[in-house]
């Protein structure tokens, strides 16, 4: 038995098979065939053959919408005019491989000439190519791996389509070797309330079905666990089980001070989860999910309807919608494509919006408008704002544009400090903690590496965040969490010591979190925020917190 660490997503623990995600294919080496034409040939349709076998096989099984997609994909393996470019490259001495990786490329980049849908499907062909070429050369095809058994996903990292496309029914967990906690694919994963522990350095050495117990709330990889530890982990997975079926009810302290408690979303797909969880509205609505593949921003009306959806779904509620945050990891073509040395201290969030204005004022007038016709209470606020000056701006934007309650959120350290200012001038605040403790400890979220940075624990991060909750007591402006540490629930009681006055997460943390808050008074949780704005680091923080607990 040995054990592996890495940074934990959500609260489950669960027991499974690894099952390795494999790196995409290097291309094909330039060799000469030394098997001849005809052997070739007969390898390429075996492959071809087999692999739209494979494919069609899995359409049968998912059904619906995705055995058309599937259908079409086999549909190109089984291509007369691939295969004759594949066979003409094959008699001019090439590889099985290397016909077939060129072939579909050349078919690629004439779909991509086309434009439109036919270019759209040139995806779909590079997915078949390196199906054949990896059954050719006899190793698992890229992607996320198929089984007819649960297993945890093991990967160097996941792109933000695959952690979309992960099959809820079969992937328990989802580890990853890089990946800090705040990536954008970690929050996917816990927005499918998918149990994850990332930038677990040595999961690649784990083999397709040794057996583990990954513990999402500590973050720990057990590997080849013994059978008592094996139903010690199952007997945990069922007591928090239960706990999270505790029935749900509006945020509170155990003074019944309320805490409202909110839910960040990517999009309105997610309403009906969030309502189910209890979340008294949203927090945190991230519009840049919305159009992450988009080549052209997105018209008015496409975003009216989109942000319609998400407003009915919260009659009478506070819904906060978080303006484009483009750029760092979420990078929007159209809105900044220049090379970055540094994207994350770029031209990222609010100060790409400004530097094409007309994107943000379509922004505005959408969301304007989708709240002229609801009766939900809309909030906007805009991401990454470093001065006083850009919280005016868009303030005073976004009241032009129709916007009743315009806000900004404290993402920087500078919009911290200055808390004050920022609140004078903004009707309310959201911290960021993920932004804020990248920033603070000068440490890239997405970077392994430097993830153990990554804790918003840390007092210097926590007394930043009590001078916004001091400016936002002192002026009566709401202060609400809405980064990942609001997720966490004992920092949560911190947070609210620290002054915010409404968390915003995950709705998969919110069983969790309501229960944790209904454990300590707001006296208590006080007490606790100065315990932890004492400590040197954020490990001392968290023991000097335990260390107040009731025993
Ligand atoms: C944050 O930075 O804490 C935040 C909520 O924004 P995002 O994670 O989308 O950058
Ligand atoms: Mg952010």
């Amino acid at each position: 038995m040995s054990s592996l660490q890495g940074v934990g997503i959500g609260r489950s623990i669960v027991v499974g098979p690894v099952l390795r995600m494999p790196d995409k294919l290097p291309e094909p080496a330039t060799l000469s065939s030394t098997i001849g034409p005809d052997a070739e040939k007969e390898r390429v349709t075996h492959a071809l053959a087999g692999t739209a076998a494979d494919i069609r096989g899995r359409g049968e099984k998912a059904g619906g919408k995705a055995q058309e997609v599937l259908e079409a994909q086999a549909l190109m393996a089984d291509d007369p005019t691939l295969r004759s470019d594949i066979d003409t490259r094959v008699e001019g001495g090439a590889t099985a491989e290397r016909a077939v990786f060129e072939a579909f490329a050349g078919f690629r980049d004439m779909l991509l000439g086309i434009g439109g849908y036919m270019a759209e499907r040139a995806t779909d062909l590079d997915d078949v190519s390196q199906r054949v070429i990896a059954r050719l050369s006899g190793v698992a095809a890229p992607g996320v791996p198929e089984s007819d058994t649960p297993f945890v996903l093991v990967a160097r990292d996941l792109a933000p389509a695959d952690t979309a496309l992960l099959d809820l029914e079969k992937v328990l967990a989802v580890v990853t070797s890089e990946g800090g906690p705040t990536s954008h694919t970690a929050i996917l994963a816990r927005e499918k309330s998918i149990p994850a522990i990332v930038s677990a350095h040595g999961a690649l050495d784990l083999t397709d079905g040794t057996v583990v117990i990954a513990d999402a709330s500590t973050g720990s990889i057990t590997v080849d666990p013994t059978a008592e530890e094996i139903s010690a982990a199952q007997a945990e997975a069922e007591r928090r089980a239960a706990r999270a079926s505790v029935p749900v009810g509006p945020g509170a302290l155990a003074d019944g001070t309320p805490i409202p408690l909110l839910a960040n979303l990517g999009s309105a797909d997610g309403v009906e989860g969030a309502v189910k969880a209890g979340a008294e509205g949203v927090g945190l609505f991230r519009t840049e999910f919305l159009f992450l593949d988009a080549k052209a921003a997105p018209t008015v009306a496409q975003q009216y309807t989109h942000y319609s959806k998400l407003l009915r779904g919260f009659p009478g509620k506070k819904v906060v919608v978080r303006v484009l945050d483009a750029g760092a990891d979420k990078p929007l073509s159209f809105l900044n494509d220049a090379p970055e040395e540094n994207p994350a201290l770029g031209l990222r969030g609010l100060r790409a919006l400004r530097a094409s204005e007309h994107i943000l004022r379509e922004q505005l007038t959408a969301l304007a408008r989708a709240q002229s016709e609801s009766d939900a209470d809309l909030w906007v606020m805009a991401p990454m704002v470093s001065t006083v000056e850009e919280t005016r701006y868009f303030v005073a934007l976004a009241r032009e544009l129709g916007i009743r309650t315009a806000g900004v959120m404290v993402e920087v350290p500078s919009s911290a400090l200055l808390a004050d200012r920022v609140l004078t001038e903004a009707d309310f605040a959201s911290i960021g903690t993920n932004d804020l403790t990248q920033y603070t400890l000068a440490a890239d979220r997405l970077l392994g590496s430097v993830a153990s940075f990554q804790d918003p624990w840390h007092p210097a991060v926590l007394r930043l965040i009590r001078e916004v909750g001091r400016a936002g007591e002192a002026l009566g402006k709401p202060v609400g969490i809405c980064g990942e540490a609001a997720a966490d629930p004992l920092l949560a009681v911190v947070l609210v010591g620290l002054g915010a006055t409404s968390l915003s997460m995950s709705p998969a943390a919110l069983g969790d979190v309501r229960a944790e808050l209904l454990q300590h008074t707001r006296e208590q949780a006080a007490a606790l925020a100065e315990a932890a704005l004492t400590a040197e680091d954020a490990a001392g923080a968290r023991a000097a917190v335990r260390a107040l607990l009731p025993a």
